[in-house]
């Protein structure tokens, strides 16, 4: 069977044809790419079994200890630890996008603690450390469902708890260019706050455009101009700043 085999310094890769089809190239570069998140994540997953290996000694030694100070506990810094199990992560990469990687866990001996002793490692983005094009993605979904369900729907899926704390955090940003919107429109939502009882009222401000025809039906461009906590009200002060020509809300600004 054909074969082919690059070598580079981290890694050589072979590749065995399985089958006598003779498939197109396009064919062959979309299975390739296809598979390659999947090969990455075991290689990760298998290269952090290797560390542990190396750091911990083998599955089911009694006495584990980490001989590195850096892998210790980051609760109470004991290095005696358990190996627990493999938590997956949807970091966003070039060229694929979302994948999902495996990360070890270890469970701390002395307290308990659940950690993961190659984050730093992988260098991955800590849990919770969403771009703020992703947190406004996440805030705008939770102005139509639960937090739960916009935490799925996210990019990323960041918590529900992480999109509290981000419509928490809202606060309207300056922005000095100096853009021209013909059509401003106002959507004002009430949103229950997260495990407290209460709302938050969220309000935001998108300019529509004329967008082109699908299929003979004209469709709408949105683009948030500004998304603040408060009513339409509280939002005017805002707009103010920002050069609008028209702007459509429910009368009670
Ligand atoms: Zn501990």
């Amino acid at each position: 069977m054909p074969t082919a085999s690059i070598s580079h310094s981290l890694f050589d890769i072979q590749i065995h044809m399985r089958t006598s089809e003779h498939p197109s190239v396009l064919k062959i570069v979309i299975v390739l790419v296809s598979l390659l998140p999947k090969l990455i994540a075991t290689l990760v997953k298998n290269l952090q079994e290797k560390w542990l290996r190396d750091d911990l000694g083998p599955p089911g030694t009694v006495g584990n200890l980490f001989s590195s100070q850096s892998l210790a506990c980051p609760k109470c810094g004991s290095q005696h630890v358990n190996r627990k199990d493999y938590k997956v992560r949807k970091p966003v990469v070039p060229v694929f996008g979302e994948i999902k990687i495996p990360q070890r866990r270890v469970e701390c001996r002395e307290c308990g603690a659940v950690y993961k002793p190659y984050e730093k490692t992988l260098g991955l983005p800590k849990n919770g450390n969403y771009t703020k094009e992703v947190l406004i993605e996440g805030i705008k979904n939770v102005m139509v469902m639960s937090y739960e369900k916009a935490s799925c729907f996210t990019t990323g899926s960041p918590s529900a708890g992480t999109l509290h704390r981000a419509v928490g955090d809202l606060s309207p940003t300056k922005n000095d260019e100096e853009v021209k919107y013909e059509l401003v429109v106002l959507d004002a939502t009430d949103v229950p706050k997260w495990k407290e009882s209460g709302q938050i009222t969220l309000t935001l401000a998108h300019e529509v455009k004329r967008g082109p025809e699908v299929y003979g039906r004209s469709t709408l461009k949105r683009k948030i101009v500004a998304l603040a906590v408060g009513k339409e009200k509280d939002i005017k002060k805002f707009l103010e700043e920002k050069s609008i020509q028209g702007l459509l809300h429910d009368g009670k600004l």
